[in-house]
């Protein structure tokens, strides 16, 4: 059966958010790493993300990832394509967000999108052209100030422009509020006009809606998580679908946590799950000495009794980690980290563990590329932002993946209590 609905994300972390996003919109989904080398073939499927790493990639590299997976999800019967980026429009002059869609564009034989990063239940609105984060101007929020990508002008009619070869221009909020068939107008005049892209304010959900339903016959759709959330509804009752319920991974085996992130909910999680689990801390300084730790651990997790989920974490106080940075090196301390934890998974996944949560973006993605796992299908929410996942065609495990600064300080116990 053909997908519906061709997603391209910029990053992993924001793959998940967008397919989560998805799935809350009965689209039965499956987050995909990287561009797989076969068709899909997972059963019934409405929509698929392919989860790149383009980001903050070169230009070249990133514009011919998001073309191949483009093409491949036209192979699999696509009837519209998303192009997925963070809600702050992580880029720069040179790109990568102007001249992947450019290219998408191109591909599909159209010159005109939106772009709309707006995903106002996580603080991100635009008005007037302008993004918010918050009660901040981008340029005046932590962005301001990001390693990658600074940025530094809060107007996206400005920063798109010098990334892109089309005109870029804007629907405002006025029009926004007057519902699907004035923005559909408005995008109609200014793709008559020869503008290539819309810049569209979207301040409260009811707006991403309308916007949604408004770019209904647009082949590419372009931004955050948060405009995806009216596309399902056109898709599915233009392909006499109905939304489905998600459902959670069915899985069997034992649970474990790898927090390798430091972030403070994160903290928070690991001191609460402490207090109630066998846990094993993982030490940088060990790992540097040449100790092998991933060994260690996995002996300790012999000696545990079968029943209680493990915990193993490397989260640690900003002061620590600024010292360990110090001596080590940023990159080089994270990697041996990420290294470790992807071995331990792999030695978990031998003894029956069957059920995983991650905490942290890049020690997910370095356990998930350990695992060799190369699709997910996505379940229900744990906290906002945090679905279940159960990977398919490779090692069967129900996997929650996190970000670092997501869920309460109960999301341990609450993600594995909602499992049979
Ligand atoms: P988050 O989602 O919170 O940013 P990530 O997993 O993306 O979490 O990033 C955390 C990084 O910090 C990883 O590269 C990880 O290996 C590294 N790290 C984890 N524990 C420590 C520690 N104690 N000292 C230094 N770096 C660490």
């Amino acid at each position: 059966m053909p997908i519906l609905l061709g997603c391209i994300a910029d990053d992993f972390t924001g793959a998940t958010d967008l397919a989560n996003t998805l799935v809350k919109q009965g689209m039965r989904t499956v987050q995909v790493l990287g561009v797989p080398e076969s068709p899909l073939d997972f059963g019934a499927v409405d929509a698929v993300v392919v989860a790149l790493k383009s980001r903050t990639a070169s230009v070249a590299d990133a514009v011919a990832d998001s073309v191949a997976a483009l093409g491949w999800l036209e192979a699999q019967g696509a009837q519209q394509f998303f192009f997925k980026y963070c809600s702050t429009f992580d880029s720069t002059d040179e790109g990568n967000i102007g001249p992947v869609a450019d290219a998408l564009l191109d591909r599909l034989g159209d010159g005109f999108t939106i772009a709309c990063p707006a995903f106002p239940a996580t603080g991100r609105s635009l008005y007037k052209g302008y993004l918010f984060v918050g009660d901040e101007l981008l340029s005046e929020s932590s962005m301001r100030d990001h390693p990658l990508t600074p940025m530094r002008d809060p107007n996206l009619v400005r920063v798109l422009s010098p990334q892109t070869a089309h005109p870029v221009g804007l629907v405002g909020h006025a029009t926004v509020t007057q519902g699907a068939a004035a923005i559909r107008s408005a995008f109609d005049a200014l793709r008559n006009a020869g503008t290539g892209y819309a810049i569209v304010d979207a301040i409260t959900d009811a707006d991403l809606m309308a916007i949604g339903e408004a770019c209904a016959d647009l082949k590419l759709v372009t931004g955050g998580s948060g405009v995806a959330m009216g596309l399902p509804a056109n898709l599915l009752r233009q392909s006499d679908g109905h939304p489905t319920p998600p459902s959670l991974p069915a899985v069997d085996g034992g649970s474990a946590v790898i927090a390798g992130s430091c972030s403070r909910a994160t903290r928070g999680q690991v001191a609460r799950a402490k207090a109630d689990w066998p846990s094993f801390s993982v030490d940088p300084v060990a790992i540097a000495a040449g100790e092998d730790v991933a060994a260690a651990a996995l002996a300790w997790a012999d000696e545990q009794g079968s029943g209680r989920p493990l915990l193993y974490y490397s989260s640690a106080e900003p002061e620590q980690v600024a010292e360990i940075q110090a001596r080590f090196g940023r990159q080089e301390a994270g990697e041996l980290v990420e290294q470790t934890f992807g071995r331990i998974a792999e030695g978990l996944l031998q003894r029956g563990v069957g059920r995983l949560i991650v905490a942290g973006g890049e020690t997910s993605g370095a356990v998930v590329q350990a695992l060799n796992i190369r699709a997910l299908r996505i379940g229900p929410e744990i906290d906002p932002g945090v679905p279940w996942t159960e990977s398919l065609g490779g090692p069967r495990l129900a996997l929650a993946l996190k970000s670092g600064n997501f869920g309460g300080e109960d999301f341990f116990d609450k993600a594995l209590g909602m499992l049979p």
